[in-house]
Protein backbone atom coordinates (compact mmCIF):
# COMPACT_ATOMS: atom_id res chain seq x y z
CA UNK A 1 0.00 0.00 0.00
CA UNK A 2 1.67 3.10 -1.19
CA UNK A 3 0.06 6.56 0.65
CA UNK A 4 1.64 9.84 0.90
CA UNK A 5 0.40 10.68 3.79
CA UNK A 6 -1.03 9.10 7.15
CA UNK A 7 -3.15 11.58 9.38
CA UNK A 8 -2.94 9.61 13.41
CA UNK A 9 -5.29 9.89 16.15
CA UNK A 10 -2.81 10.53 19.13
CA UNK A 11 -4.79 9.04 22.84
CA UNK A 12 -5.00 5.42 22.32
CA UNK A 13 -3.12 5.46 18.73
CA UNK A 14 0.21 6.71 19.59
CA UNK A 15 0.36 6.84 23.36
CA UNK A 16 -1.90 5.68 26.09
CA UNK A 17 -1.82 8.57 28.59
CA UNK A 18 1.48 8.82 29.62
CA UNK A 19 3.16 6.25 28.22
CA UNK A 20 4.40 5.63 24.12
CA UNK A 21 2.79 2.44 22.22
CA UNK A 22 5.82 -0.07 21.92
CA UNK A 23 7.42 -0.02 18.81
CA UNK A 24 6.13 3.73 17.62
CA UNK A 25 9.66 5.38 17.65
CA UNK A 26 10.66 2.85 14.93
CA UNK A 27 7.53 3.35 13.11
CA UNK A 28 7.89 6.77 12.64
CA UNK A 29 11.66 6.65 12.07
CA UNK A 30 10.33 4.21 8.97
CA UNK A 31 8.34 7.18 7.75
CA UNK A 32 10.97 9.81 8.05
CA UNK A 33 13.52 6.90 6.28
CA UNK A 34 10.62 6.79 3.14
CA UNK A 35 9.29 10.27 3.30
CA UNK A 36 5.72 9.49 3.63
CA UNK A 37 4.49 12.63 5.44
CA UNK A 38 2.10 12.62 9.18
CA UNK A 39 -0.24 14.12 10.82
CA UNK A 40 -1.73 14.68 14.39
CA UNK A 41 -4.75 15.26 14.41
CA UNK A 42 -7.33 15.75 17.06
CA UNK A 43 -10.69 16.99 17.64
CA UNK A 44 -9.76 17.88 21.18
CA UNK A 45 -9.98 21.75 21.12
CA UNK A 46 -9.52 22.46 24.42
CA UNK A 47 -5.64 22.52 24.37
CA UNK A 48 -3.39 24.26 21.77
CA UNK A 49 -1.54 22.76 19.69
CA UNK A 50 2.04 23.17 21.16
CA UNK A 51 0.25 20.71 24.15
CA UNK A 52 0.30 18.28 21.63
CA UNK A 53 3.88 19.01 20.10
CA UNK A 54 5.42 18.92 23.71
CA UNK A 55 3.75 15.51 24.56
CA UNK A 56 4.85 13.93 21.34
CA UNK A 57 8.25 15.73 20.85
CA UNK A 58 9.33 13.99 24.90
CA UNK A 59 8.39 10.76 23.19
CA UNK A 60 11.37 11.31 20.68
CA UNK A 61 8.88 11.67 17.76
CA UNK A 62 10.26 13.52 14.82
CA UNK A 63 7.97 16.50 14.57
CA UNK A 64 7.42 20.21 13.10
CA UNK A 65 4.37 22.37 15.43
CA UNK A 66 3.72 23.69 12.19
CA UNK A 67 3.59 20.90 8.98
CA UNK A 68 2.53 17.87 11.85
CA UNK A 69 0.01 18.83 13.78
CA UNK A 70 -3.85 20.08 13.19
CA UNK A 71 -7.00 20.23 15.21
CA UNK A 72 -10.94 20.43 15.13
CA UNK A 73 -9.87 24.47 15.99
CA UNK A 74 -7.63 24.62 12.60
CA UNK A 75 -10.54 23.13 10.44
CA UNK A 76 -13.33 25.58 12.04
CA UNK A 77 -11.61 28.82 11.32
CA UNK A 78 -10.71 27.29 7.53
CA UNK A 79 -14.55 27.09 7.78
CA UNK A 80 -15.30 30.49 9.07
CA UNK A 81 -13.18 31.98 6.89
CA UNK A 82 -15.02 30.42 3.92
CA UNK A 83 -18.14 32.00 4.93
CA UNK A 84 -17.38 35.76 5.39
CA UNK A 85 -17.67 35.42 9.03
CA UNK A 86 -16.30 38.03 11.24
CA UNK A 87 -18.12 38.33 14.42
CA UNK A 88 -18.65 35.40 16.76
CA UNK A 89 -19.72 34.31 19.74
CA UNK A 90 -17.56 31.56 21.55
CA UNK A 91 -17.63 29.02 24.10
CA UNK A 92 -14.42 27.96 24.69
CA UNK A 93 -10.98 27.48 26.78
CA UNK A 94 -9.22 30.89 26.04
CA UNK A 95 -6.57 28.86 24.05
CA UNK A 96 -9.73 27.95 21.56
CA UNK A 97 -10.53 32.16 21.90
CA UNK A 98 -6.73 33.21 21.48
CA UNK A 99 -6.38 31.32 18.23
CA UNK A 100 -9.70 32.87 16.79
CA UNK A 101 -9.06 36.53 17.93
CA UNK A 102 -6.53 36.33 15.03
CA UNK A 103 -9.05 35.80 12.56
CA UNK A 104 -11.91 36.96 14.26
CA UNK A 105 -14.01 39.46 16.08
CA UNK A 106 -14.71 37.62 19.29
CA UNK A 107 -18.21 39.22 20.63
CA UNK A 108 -18.51 39.73 24.27
CA UNK A 109 -22.11 39.21 26.71
CA UNK A 110 -24.90 39.29 24.99
CA UNK A 111 -26.61 42.51 23.64
CA UNK A 112 -29.58 42.92 21.96
CA UNK A 113 -27.91 45.38 19.43
CA UNK A 114 -24.50 43.15 18.87
CA UNK A 115 -23.52 42.14 15.45
CA UNK A 116 -22.98 38.56 15.78
CA UNK A 117 -22.57 36.59 12.57
CA UNK A 118 -22.20 32.89 14.51
CA UNK A 119 -21.96 31.38 17.20
CA UNK A 120 -19.11 28.77 17.73
CA UNK A 121 -18.69 26.27 20.80
CA UNK A 122 -15.29 23.91 21.61
CA UNK A 123 -14.55 21.91 24.09
CA UNK A 124 -14.74 24.10 27.17
CA UNK A 125 -13.47 23.54 30.34
CA UNK A 126 -13.65 26.51 31.79
CA UNK A 127 -17.71 26.85 30.60
CA UNK A 128 -19.32 29.35 32.71
CA UNK A 129 -23.00 29.20 32.64
CA UNK A 130 -23.40 32.68 31.31
CA UNK A 131 -21.43 31.84 28.22
CA UNK A 132 -24.40 29.02 27.56
CA UNK A 133 -27.23 31.54 28.29
CA UNK A 134 -25.58 33.94 26.19
CA UNK A 135 -25.24 31.42 23.10
CA UNK A 136 -28.32 30.74 23.73
CA UNK A 137 -29.69 33.94 23.55
CA UNK A 138 -27.82 34.46 20.42
CA UNK A 139 -28.94 31.64 18.88
CA UNK A 140 -32.62 32.65 19.49
CA UNK A 141 -32.74 36.07 18.28
CA UNK A 142 -30.64 35.71 15.32
CA UNK A 143 -30.83 33.12 12.42
CA UNK A 144 -26.77 32.49 12.39
CA UNK A 145 -24.97 29.71 12.00
CA UNK A 146 -24.09 27.13 14.71
CA UNK A 147 -20.61 25.55 14.93
CA UNK A 148 -19.14 23.06 17.38
CA UNK A 149 -15.43 21.87 16.75
CA UNK A 150 -16.13 18.74 17.82
CA UNK A 151 -19.37 16.32 18.80
CA UNK A 152 -17.48 14.16 21.39
CA UNK A 153 -19.91 13.41 24.22
CA UNK A 154 -16.86 12.33 26.38
CA UNK A 155 -13.17 12.68 26.54
CA UNK A 156 -10.81 10.11 28.17
CA UNK A 157 -8.75 10.58 31.17
CA UNK A 158 -6.78 8.29 33.25
CA UNK A 159 -7.66 5.13 34.66
CA UNK A 160 -10.38 4.67 31.97
CA UNK A 161 -12.91 7.57 32.87
CA UNK A 162 -14.33 10.48 30.93
CA UNK A 163 -15.26 13.70 31.10
CA UNK A 164 -18.02 15.80 29.60
CA UNK A 165 -16.84 16.97 26.29
CA UNK A 166 -18.25 19.63 23.53
CA UNK A 167 -21.51 17.19 22.42
CA UNK A 168 -22.75 17.51 25.79
CA UNK A 169 -22.68 21.08 25.86
CA UNK A 170 -24.31 22.11 22.23
CA UNK A 171 -26.49 19.13 23.07
CA UNK A 172 -27.52 21.36 25.85
CA UNK A 173 -28.04 24.47 23.82
CA UNK A 174 -30.29 22.38 21.22
CA UNK A 175 -32.50 21.51 24.27
CA UNK A 176 -32.88 25.42 25.04
CA UNK A 177 -33.04 26.77 21.31
CA UNK A 178 -34.13 23.96 18.69
CA UNK A 179 -30.57 24.91 16.83
CA UNK A 180 -28.59 21.92 15.70
CA UNK A 181 -25.14 22.65 16.02
CA UNK A 182 -23.00 22.28 12.56
CA UNK A 183 -20.22 20.01 14.22
CA UNK A 184 -16.77 19.84 12.35
CA UNK A 185 -14.23 17.58 13.59
CA UNK A 186 -14.16 13.85 13.18
CA UNK A 187 -16.23 12.54 11.27
CA UNK A 188 -16.92 15.24 9.51
CA UNK A 189 -15.74 14.39 5.87
CA UNK A 190 -14.78 18.01 5.13
CA UNK A 191 -11.57 17.72 7.19
CA UNK A 192 -10.32 15.51 5.24
CA UNK A 193 -10.74 18.11 1.99
CA UNK A 194 -9.30 20.66 4.21
CA UNK A 195 -6.26 18.52 4.83
CA UNK A 196 -5.66 17.34 1.34
CA UNK A 197 -6.19 20.49 0.12
CA UNK A 198 -3.02 22.06 1.83
CA UNK A 199 -0.80 19.27 2.23
CA UNK A 200 -1.12 18.73 -1.76
CA UNK A 201 -2.14 15.01 -1.69
CA UNK A 202 -5.15 13.30 -3.56
CA UNK A 203 -7.63 11.40 -1.14
CA UNK A 204 -6.38 8.35 -2.11
CA UNK A 205 -2.65 8.80 -1.27
CA UNK A 206 -4.42 9.35 2.51
CA UNK A 207 -4.26 6.76 5.48
CA UNK A 208 -6.43 7.53 8.67
CA UNK A 209 -5.02 5.71 11.51
CA UNK A 210 -6.79 5.69 14.78
CA UNK A 211 -8.46 3.54 17.79
CA UNK A 212 -11.76 4.94 17.87
CA UNK A 213 -14.38 3.64 15.43
CA UNK A 214 -17.37 7.21 15.66
CA UNK A 215 -14.82 9.18 14.52
CA UNK A 216 -11.26 7.73 13.51
CA UNK A 217 -12.63 4.83 11.49
CA UNK A 218 -16.04 6.74 10.49
CA UNK A 219 -13.94 10.29 9.11
CA UNK A 220 -11.94 8.09 6.94
CA UNK A 221 -15.77 5.93 5.63
CA UNK A 222 -17.61 9.40 5.16
CA UNK A 223 -14.77 11.06 3.30
CA UNK A 224 -14.06 7.91 1.07
CA UNK A 225 -10.19 7.66 2.30
CA UNK A 226 -8.64 4.23 3.52
CA UNK A 227 -8.47 3.47 7.41
CA UNK A 228 -6.81 1.35 9.43
CA UNK A 229 -8.07 0.99 12.86
CA UNK A 230 -5.59 -0.19 16.21
CA UNK A 231 -6.77 -2.19 18.70
CA UNK A 232 -4.43 -0.41 21.28
CA UNK A 233 -7.06 1.86 22.77
CA UNK A 234 -10.39 2.29 22.47
CA UNK A 235 -11.95 -0.48 20.48
CA UNK A 236 -11.65 -4.53 20.47
CA UNK A 237 -11.89 -6.88 17.74
CA UNK A 238 -15.46 -7.60 18.76
CA UNK A 239 -15.97 -4.02 18.87
CA UNK A 240 -14.83 -3.80 14.91
CA UNK A 241 -16.37 -6.71 13.82
CA UNK A 242 -19.75 -5.39 14.98
CA UNK A 243 -19.32 -2.07 13.95
CA UNK A 244 -21.44 -0.99 10.72
CA UNK A 245 -18.38 0.39 8.71
CA UNK A 246 -15.53 -1.82 8.60
CA UNK A 247 -11.92 -0.19 8.72
CA UNK A 248 -9.84 -1.30 5.83
CA UNK A 249 -6.93 -2.53 7.55
CA UNK A 250 -6.91 -3.67 11.29
CA UNK A 251 -3.79 -3.93 13.65
CA UNK A 252 -3.10 -4.94 17.32
CA UNK A 253 -0.74 -1.41 16.87
CA UNK A 254 1.22 1.07 14.80
CA UNK A 255 3.58 -1.50 15.90
CA UNK A 256 2.87 -3.28 12.30
CA UNK A 257 2.09 -0.41 10.46
CA UNK A 258 5.69 -0.43 8.90
CA UNK A 259 5.14 -3.61 6.89
CA UNK A 260 1.33 -2.74 5.82
CA UNK A 261 3.53 -0.08 3.80
CA UNK A 262 5.82 -2.05 1.90
MG1 LIG B 1 -7.99 7.84 20.23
Amino acid sequence: MKKKLIIFDMDGTIYLGKNLIDGALDTFKYLNDNHIDYLFFTNNSSHDLDFYYQKIKAFGIECDLKKNFYSSTEVTISYLKERNIKDIFVIGNECLKKKLRNHFNIIKEYNVNNKVDAVVCGFSTELVYQELKDASLYLQTRDIPFIATNGDYRCPIEDGLYIPDCGGMIEWLRLCTSKRAKVLGKPNPEIIDYIAKEYKVKKDEILIVGDRLYTDILVGVNAHVDTLCVLSGESSLEDVCNYEHQPTYILDSIKSLPDLLK
